[in-house]
């Protein structure tokens, strides 16, 4: 009965330290429970890895040591011990508070993959993140819904096998390819490796391997294989391996690159060097399947516009529409009219275009669209900014003036989305190195001035009745 009692302790006791964060470390080897496994309590405070307490059993069970003929009051510096004197020796706490790496992932985490969450619930989540980009976003919701799907149902349920939903993904530099495909893959939860087709040759040459993306994939799933085979491998500047148009010299590059790629696109088992970028006599395989693997290649396909518009002018250039030629020069999102022919002509064998059966484009961001990913995405720059400046309780404002210029100036690099982050880092410096400096300082308004230095910030100091500041403390 007692023996109950003393065990429902230990056991409430491991409860309320495991709830706490906190875990137990072994009186003998120091290491705490999550390396060690299962901790034995000895008393209060005191616990031994059952590793530790095997090996103790053993030495005294191989007869190793006799304690019987052990005179200890005859050894200097040893006495019988009396275990309750060790319960006051010892420190007090004999735990090491637990690492907890998983949190953060574990918030991003937002579908679960063995239910598919239905194409509007990953567009829903997409829309917090992605400005603009509609027919893409859902066109990718759509195939990455067919995708998990397929792979969910397997191909053993009956002969009808589902095609794999890879993708082309076409559209101007700093559009947001790249991005689309992180956040998609955030919201997954599932692994993603980004590499540039630029980087890639066949094997042999100088450069990464193709099987180097699955490396990447592998390391990003933790060296996890059933994981990695779920993943996600986006494949950047694909353009960039297009067939070079009358070239008599080897083509290494570009073709054979795309030939290369065949068989991961289509699902092979394909051995993958453990964390290295090539196979060698020093480096482990892992085998890995890339049935599952949804591949996304992106590029910017320059020049596919003229190719488009030379297509559309041929055509309309046949009967009573051959006055029209020029109709298409300014159009805007051409892109958007793209066909599997178009592609091919740009330089991608069929057989790579093929492999690549959902093909979408990304629009060229407007200037609106660009004042929108400056403000609305949840992880928004400017949000992340006034959070910065709100732990030091000053409000952040920017005049939509403001905003345009800051747009303005990145429109005219003609990187996209891509500069806006460069250009505001540079104004903000000044305002994140002064601001801290003075604790009167309430609210701080950049103005169009202040982006086009013409003028400063204006700044309002704290106890003057601004109807802005109220609740500003
Ligand atoms: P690329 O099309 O060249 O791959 P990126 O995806 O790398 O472009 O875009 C660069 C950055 O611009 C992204 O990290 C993101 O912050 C921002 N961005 C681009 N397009 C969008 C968009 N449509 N919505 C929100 N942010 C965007």
């Amino acid at each position: 009965m007692d023996i109950d009692n003393k065990d429902q302790e230990e056991v409430k006791e491991e409860q309320t330290t495991e709830d706490s964060g906190y875990e137990d470390i072994c009186f003998v080897c120091h290491r705490p429970a999550s390396k060690a496994g299962k901790m034995i309590h000895l008393m209060k405070d005191i616990s031994i890895c059952s590793e530790c307490m095997q090996r103790t059993m053993d030495m005294m069970g191989s007869g190793s040591v006799d304690y019987s003929k052990m005179d200890f009051s005859k050894m200097p510096n040893i006495s019988m011990i009396n275990l309750s004197d060790l319960q006051n020796m010892i420190p007090k706490r004999q735990k090491v508070k637990r690492k907890e790496p998983k949190k953060q992932e574990e918030a991003a985490k937002v579908f679960d993959i063995r239910s598919v969450p239905a194409p509007h619930k990953i567009k829903e989540s997409l829309d917090e993140y992605v400005i603009g980009q509609e027919k893409a976003k859902k066109v990718i919701s759509v195939a990455v819904y067919n995708h998990y799907k397929r792979v969910a149902a397997g191909t053993d349920a009956d002969d009808i096998e589902i095609e794999k939903s890879n993708m082309l993904m076409i559209g101007p530099t700093g559009s947001g390819k790249t991005y689309l495909v992180k956040t998609l893959a955030r919201l997954l939860d599932v692994p993603l490796a980004i590499a540039d087709a630029t980087s890639l040759t066949e094997a042999g040459y100088i450069g990464d391997d193709i099987e180097s993306v699955l490396s990447k994939l592998l390391a990003a799933a933790d060296n996890d294989v059933e994981k990695a085979e779920r993943g996600i491998v986006f494949i950047d500047e694909i353009d960039k391996i297009a067939k070079k148009k009358n070239t008599n010299q080897r083509d290494v590059s570009g073709e054979s690159v795309q030939q290369g790629m065949l068989k991961l696109l289509e699902g092979a088992e394909v051995e993958v060097p453990v964390g290295a970028n090539s196979k060698n006599a020093m480096v482990p395989l892992e085998t890995i399947n890339t049935k599952n693997i949804l591949f996304i290649c992106g590029g910017a396909f320059p020049d596919l516009e003229n190719i488009i518009k030379e297509r559309l002018n041929k055509q309309s250039s046949i009967g009573f529409r051959a006055d029209l030629k020029d109709k298409y020069d300014k159009e805007k999102n051409l892109l958007r009219k793209v066909t599997v022919e178009d592609i091919r002509t740009f330089g991608m064998i069929p057989e790579f275009v093929g492999r690549l059966p959902v093909i979408f484009t990304l629009d060229a961001l407007t200037e609106d669209m660009m004042v929108s990913i400056l403000k609305e995405p949840k992880n928004a720059i400017l949000k992340q900014y006034q959070k910065l400046l709100a732990l030091d309780e000053v409000k952040l404002d920017f005049t939509e003036g403001a905003l345009r210029a800051i747009v303005k100036k990145a429109m005219e690099k003609d990187t996209g989305a891509r500069a806006l982050r460069a250009i505001i880092e540079d104004f903000m410096l000044d305002i994140m190195y002064e601001i801290p400096k003075d604790d009167n300082i309430g609210q701080v308004l950049i103005t169009e001035e202040y982006i086009e230095q013409r003028g400063g910030p204006v700044i309002t100091m704290r106890g003057v009745p601004a109807i802005e500041m109220q609740g500003q403390g």
